[in-house]
């Protein structure tokens, strides 16, 4: 494979450190008494970035199985369920509850700005009986983060279960699962947390799991069944045989995260650079407001294509960023600045090739984007 610096919005860069652990000797992790205690403070060390006493799970499977387990165990078939949409990912959690029989309403909001809260209010003030809501922290594809301190505790007020897919966000920007009153926030190995894609995490409040037990009918899966980890801790169990190895991996890009840096403050200051430099270079950044610290998405210029700017900045400078898909396809480009990628350095690198790609096919900038990226710092 090549040497590739990989900017893109997860999968992300991972530290060498990362990957040695996972090349480490397994265990049996169905019968080692030892394997049990280490998945269990591995959780304990995602409760802290959290923020949360709740119950927290690693399931192995991609961020997707995380936002599936949520609906599956939370929804039963004639469930009423409110689907928070402002982009593709808002919009697509829809149809995972619709899989499970919930009765589905759409609260649509402009995809290029933040939830309008305020509508939100005078939407439930109308309509509140729904005993989940769907939301998206950060809308990965147009490069939003919503008000989650503002969003979960309406959705509390009404007593409607909040289940927010906070894939892109964890481990870059503040997630307060106590203090916002989340009741099921999942989260993927390979976003801001730079490990190996293949587990996905998720916190459980009391709300959650009272819900659980009062269901009338099964939960129809099993490997999206949450309600079998109960006791797995109790009864030293495990529902299936652990992913032991992406576990280790998982387990040193957790550790990296709470004994690193202000992992907050450093997205906040490099995402507020990066959209300075696009901006004063004359691209125009795909948001309107509530810009993501953790991604960043901007129009693709006039006179040249997505699949150009591509294969350019792969072919001759080595460096792989994203497009998007569904209906911002071949409109946009993002940068991820998330997790391992969120370095000086390799923001440098990265834009002084998109500077170079953008003036090699005649689109007119000014000045220089990796210069004004540097000024803010
Ligand atoms: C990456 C991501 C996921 C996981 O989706 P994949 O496309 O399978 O990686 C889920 N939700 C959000 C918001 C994401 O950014």
């Amino acid at each position: 494979m090549r040497d590739v610096l990989m900017m893109t919005p997860g999968p992300t860069e991972i530290h060498e450190d990362v990957r040695q652990a996972m090349a480490k000797a397994i265990t049996n992790p169905d019968l080692d008494n030892q394997f049990f205690e280490y998945y269990k403070e591995t959780c304990d060390k995602i409760k802290e970035i959290l923020h949360t006493k709740d119950d927290v799970l690693v399931l192995s499977g991609e961020g997707i199985l995380g936002l599936e387990a949520a609906c599956a165990s939370l929804i039963e078939p004639g469930d009423r369920v409110l689907c928070i949409d402002n982009g593709i990912f808002g919009k697509g959690f829809g149809d995972f509850a619709k899989l499970y029989g919930g009765q589905v309403v759409y609260f649509e909001s402009d995809d290029r700005k933040p939830v309008d809260v305020q509508k939100l209010e005078e939407f439930l003030a109308k309509d509140h009986d729904f005993k989940v809501a769907t939301v998206v922290h950060c809308e990965t594809p147009s490069g939003i983060t919503n008000p989650m301190d503002q969003i979960c505790p309406l959705l509390k007020k009404y007593g409607i279960l909040s289940v927010v897919d906070s894939v892109s966000a964890i481990g870059g920007e503040p997630v307060e699962v106590d203090q916002w009153q989340m009741d099921i926030v999942l989260g993927g190995s390979q976003k801001a947390l730079s490990a190996a894609p293949g587990l996905t995490f998720l916190s459980i409040s009391q709300d959650a799991w009272d819900a659980m037990n009062k269901r009338k009918t099964p939960i129809a899966s099993f490997y999206c069944n949450l309600a079998i980890w109960k006791d797995w801790y109790k009864e030293k169990w495990f529902p299936y045989t652990q992913a032991i190895s992406d576990i280790y991996g998982l387990r040193k890009a957790v550790d990296r995260l709470i004994e690193g840096d202000d992992y907050i403050e450093r997205h906040k200051k490099l995402g507020e650079a990066v959209r300075y430099a696009l901006v004063k270079s004359g691209l125009e950044l795909y948001p309107y407001n509530g810009f993501s610290n953790t991604v960043t998405t901007f129009c693709v210029p006039d006179g040249i294509s997505f699949q150009d700017i591509y294969t350019e900045m792969l072919e001759n400078h080595q460096v792989m960023i994203a497009g998007a898909f569904d209906y911002l396809k071949n409109k946009v480009i993002r940068i991820g600045h998330m997790g391992e990628n969120c370095y000086e350095e390799k923001l440098y690198r990265t834009l002084k090739a998109l500077d170079k790609t953008l003036k090699k096919y005649g689109v007119a900038m000014n000045g220089s984007l990796h210069q004004h990226f540097v000024e803010t710092l």
